[in-house]
């Protein structure tokens, strides 16, 4: 039986399939390639090329390989690009996973472990954020992956489905052969970009409002090694072979670092001064998020090894230097 990995050609999917094959998993990876590259898929996955809004694709993958449970990272995740093209994020996120539901629910197949995130929560009641907390997205791309949360439920009551949704916070580092890591285009993501200025790429990075109610007046967020979101992918898949109910988690450090703490990290990792501008705010963006992932490491047994600024953006700095174009030749 293998793991049919969704988006398996991206950042978090690409890390969770390299875990998955040392693990011993056989793995099918499906991506349409958008986002995704060709590159990052583990040479021992079998790849098909294909969108998940196709029916008659999806249907095939099931048929041709035995499939015992889902991972779903085929997605658009961009907060910015979301309030701009909210449609964009409609039609892939929440009708692809219509499609995707609609050809596992054909198939039998019960399982499925889903990419979620901390917009879902929108501004943040307490600090930590638990599972049990108000979700209020501030975002389109937190309210896609909120109804998809919802749209899996449903399913599941109906049909029998089981699920694990996985919100993660801050997504950073790379994996550590440094082979594989962050390569979006155009890319957003803080620390990919504040790496680009050691790298020659861009002269400063712009920090998007320095006027939030935190201590340096600049968003506090919760970087997570996308390793350690991996693993968590393969306890979850575990979690529900073993018979488990559906259930949410958190995954996080648990520690919150300001945009200015971030900035100042990667200086003294790279050894470079990466001079910094304020800008407004970004639209969509809360103040402050950071997880409990108590319930992850009580119930799934998680238990996250990256737990040092310095390393997780030495990991991240290793890939980028490597690879200054991302998978570009
Ligand atoms: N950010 C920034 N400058 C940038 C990119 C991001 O100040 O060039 C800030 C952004 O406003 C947020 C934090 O860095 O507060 C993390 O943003 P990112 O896009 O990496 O992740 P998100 O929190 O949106 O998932």
């Amino acid at each position: 039986m293998a793991i049919l990995v969704l988006g398996g050609a991206g950042y978090i999917g690409s890390h969770t399939v390299y875990e998955l094959i040392d693990y011993g998993e056989q793995v099918v990876i499906v991506d349409n390639l958008e986002t995704g590259h060709i590159e990052a898929v583990h040479p021992k996955a079998k790849f098909y090329q294909g969108d998940i809004r196709n029916r008659a694709f999806m249907d095939r993958v099931f048929e041709e390989n035995k499939i015992d449970a889902v991972i779903h990272f085929a997605a658009n995740s961009l907060v910015g690009e979301s309030m701009t093209n909210p449609l964009k994020y409609y039609d892939n996120n929440l009708c692809g996973t219509k499609v995707l539901l609609e050809s596992m629910v054909a198939h039998r197949i019960d399982k499925i472990v889903f990419s979620s995130t901390a917009a879902t929560y929108g501004e943040p009641e307490n600090i930590p954020i638990l599972e049990t907390d108000k979700t209020n997205p501030t975002n389109c791309y937190g309210e896609t992956k909120l109804s998809m949360e919802k749209m899996f439920k449903w399913t599941g009551k109906a049909h029998g489905l089981r699920y694990v949704s996985l919100r993660y916070f801050n997504a950073c580092g790379a994996h550590e052969s440094g082979q594989i890591g962050e390569a979006h285009a155009p890319e957003t993501h803080l620390i990919p970009l504040i790496l680009q200025v050691p790298n020659g790429i861009r002269e400063s990075i712009t920090i998007f409002g320095d006027d939030y109610p935190t201590p340096d007046g600049t968003c506090i967020r919760d970087y997570i090694h996308v390793t350690d979101l991996a693993m968590a992918h393969i306890q979850a898949v575990q979690y529900l072979r073993a018979g488990n109910t559906s259930n949410i988690f958190n995954l996080g450090n648990g520690v919150g670092f300001s945009v200015k703490e971030v900035i100042e990290t990667a200086r003294a990792v790279t050894g470079h001064p990466i001079p910094a501008v304020i800008e407004g705010r970004r639209a969509g963006d809360p103040a402050r998020l950071i997880a409990s992932s108590e319930k992850a490491r009580q119930v799934l047994g998680w238990n996250p090894q990256h737990d040092d600024l310095s390393k997780i953006i030495a990991s991240a700095w290793k890939w980028h230097k490597g690879h200054p174009d991302g998978f570009a030749k």
